[in-house]
Formats: C-alpha cells, sequence, structure tokens
C-alpha cells in the first residue's frame, strides 16, 4: 500500500476578506510572512529531497488563509509552480482549503485546470447565529451551495468544523456533523477552539466573555463526531490543531495558545476514548462480572487502546477491577478489533 505524504505549504490570511474572531493565521500556521512561489518551491524541494519511501504517495497542499479568495495572479503563481511537479510525476496531486463563500465555477475551473483534487472547505458550524457571532462572513447556505459545485465539477470534497465555538453547544456542534453528513463530504476535520493570541477571541475571554471548552468537555464532543462520521464512512483526517512551536502548550514561552483544550495528544485522547466505551459496551452486555479483557487490534491502534500514559487500562482497573490485555496482529484492520472475555470472576476465584 501507498504512504501518503502532504507537502503543506501555508498561504496565511492571504486575501482573506476576513477576520474570524478565533484567527490569527500567522499563529496558526508558523508563517509570519506571504507566500513566494520561491519559498514554495524551496518548501516542495526541501520535503522531496526527504521522502526516500519509493511507495510514496505525495500530495502539495496550500492550507491557511482562503486560497481561491487571493489574487487570481497570485493563485495561478502557486498553482503552476504544484502543477509542474504533478506533470513530472513527483507530485500526485494537488489540495487546497478555502472559504465556502470564495467558490465559484470559474474558480472551480481553474482549480481544475491545474489537476487539483481536493478542496476542504472551512464551515466552522451550520448554524448561521455562531458563524455570524464568529465573524465568518458567510452562512450555512454558503456551504450548501459550494459543496455541491465542488461536487459536481468532481472534486473530492472536505470540510472543517470547529466545536467549542461562542456560544455553540454540544447539541449545535452535533447538528453540524448531521448537516455535514447530509452533504457527503470524502473527509472532515475537527478542530476545537483555542483561544490564539492577537484575536478578538482573546478580548472576549479577557474581558470574560467567552470561556472556552475544558478539554474533557471538547474530548467527549469530538468523540461523539467521530463516531458520527465514521458510521458513514467519512474520514477524520484531523482532530485538533497540529502541534507546533506556535500552537502548543499555553504554558511554554513560545507559544501563541492563551486557553483552550490544548493537549499535545488530543486525538489519542478522543480516539483512547473510543475504545474505551467499545470495550466496556462488549463487559456490559454479558451477565458475568468480567476480570480480564483480551483486545486484539492492529498495530496501529495499540496506543489508543492502551491510552494516553496507560489511562485505559488503569481507568478499567479503578471502575471495573477488569484487567486489560493488548494483543497486535497486523491482519486487522486499522479501527476494527477482536474483543474477548478472558476471564471472568468466577475462574479467578478458583486460581
Ligand atoms: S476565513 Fe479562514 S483565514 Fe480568514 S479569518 Fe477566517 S479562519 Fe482566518
Amino acid at each position: 500500500m501507498k504512504k501518503q505524504y502532504i507537502i503543506p505549504i501555508f498561504v496565511p490570511h492571504l486575501g482573506c476578506p476576513n477576520d474570524c474572531i478565533f484567527c490569527n493565521q500567522k499563529s496558526i500556521s508558523g508563517q509570519k510572512k506571504n507566500m513566494t512561489k520561491e519559498e514554495a518551491k524551496e518548501i516542495i524541494d526541501n520535503y522531496l529531497e526527504n521522502i526516500k519511501n519509493e511507495n510514496a504517495q505525495i500530495e502539495i497542499a496550500f492550507f491557511g488563509g482562503s486560497f481561491t479568495a487571493i489574487d487570481v495572479n497570485k493563485q495561478e503563481e502557486l498553482l503552476e509552480l504544484a502543477y509542474e511537479y504533478v506533470k513530472n510525476e513527483k507530485v500526485e496531486s494537488i489540495r487546497i482549503s478555502t472559504r465556502p463563500d470564495s467558490i465559484d465555477k470559474e474558480t472551480l475551473k481553474r482549480l481544475k485546470k491545474y489537476k487539483v483534487k481536493t478542496i476542504e472547505l472551512g464551515v466552522q458550524s451550520a448554524n448561521d447565529y455562531i458563524l455570524r457571532r464568529s465573524n465568518r462572513g458567510h452562512t450555512f447556505e454558503d456551504v450548501k451551495k459550494a459543496s455541491k459545485l465542488i461536487k459536481w465539477y468532481g472534486f473530492k470534497l472536505g470540510h472543517q468544523m470547529m466545536v467549542g465555538l461562542p456560544e455553540s453547544t454540544r447539541i449545535d456542534e452535533i447538528n453540524t456533523a448531521k448537516a455535514l453528513i447530509k452533504l457527503k463530504p470524502k473527509m472532515v476535520r475537527i478542530y476545537p477552539v483555542l483561544v490564539v493570541k492577537n484575536t478578538k477571541l482573546e478580548e472576549e475571554y479577557k474581558e470574560g466573555k467567552y470561556e472556552p471548552l475544558p478539554l474533557v468537555q471538547a474530548v467527549e464532543t469530538c468523540k461523539q463526531l467521530v463516531a458520527m462520521f465514521v458510521k458513514k464512512k467519512i474520514d477524520v483526517i484531523r482532530v485538533g490543531l497540529q502541534n507546533t512551536d506556535e500552537i502548543t502548550n499555553p504554558d511554554k514561552k513560545t507559544s501563541e495558545v492563551i486557553a483552550g483544550p490544548y493537549h499535545p495528544a488530543f486525538r489519542q485522547l478522543v480516539e483512547s476514548s473510543l475504545w474505551y466505551d467499545a470495550i466496556v459496551a462488549k463487559i456490559k452486555k454479558l451477565n458475568v462480572k468480567v476480570k480480564e479483557v483480551e483486545v486484539t487490534v492492529n498495530p496501529t491502534d495499540s496506543n489508543s487502546v492502551i491510552g494516553h500514559k496507560k489511562g485505559n487500562v488503569l481507568k478499567l482497573k479503578d471502575t471495573y477491577d477488569v484487567d486489560l490485555i493488548l494483543k497486535q496482529d497486523e491482519n486487522i484492520k486499522p479501527g476494527k478489533s477482536k474483543i474477548e472475555i478472558t476471564k471472568i470472576y468466577h475462574d479467578f476465584l478458583e486460581e
């Protein structure tokens, strides 16, 4: 199987007509100045030099800002550069991320010309009040229109949504996931809101008008959302912002994050919690007192089954007095498992 690699090129805030309450693209991307063709080329060449895998499936991704809102000449300059690598078969595809109100037929035709494969839309919420409250500058109707058009032109559609926006509740976030599922994206990203320096949200937070989600609550909500998307076979390609020198623990000097549910292994917390629920559900189905459970998974899932800092092992022991034994099997697909009860209390007493 081919291993996927993404070459990220951040095009920060460039051309973005908006100032979303939570956004400081320059902090989030770590990119302080605008992207030039020369810089983009350097980034791509550096990545390519370091990817040694012969079976690599490489994609150039223009993240951040609103790619299709930037000056058309700049778009073409960056796309032309990326397309050269596709033509030379050094890279397989191109992806961009943008705002839903920066998509129209003409834009999509341009992206087609340069063989862009995937378009990710920043949706954030399906609730127009919450979108307005966060100063998104578009409605959910824009998301629907853009999503349909993107699919109609044959691109792969991706959505990005947020958890913990001002005045958004878990119900709103579940409703957003339901609304997105109806639009049939191929993939989604879920971002819990962090309070980043030099944003309007920072002001609101300092004035006591915005309270970020506690970590436990953010994990719980994301867990529900991930389960909903997975059930509909939609890839959840990211949960939580990528850790960088800037997006890191608020206690660190270099951190641009002031508050919010930051965790270096946020996705793992969510996945571990899903595994924990699956194991407990299996135990509860049986009408016996379980003493030991054996979970066999693909090696890639091992850490999530065990939990961050063995969290699941300890919680099962503390809550149910159950020992968790982990087994790995390459033949089991990632995300799938075999859960067997290997000892019940009766056996244990007889030992
Ligand atoms: S649309 Fe995107 S880049 Fe522009 S302010 Fe909002 S989040 Fe930031």
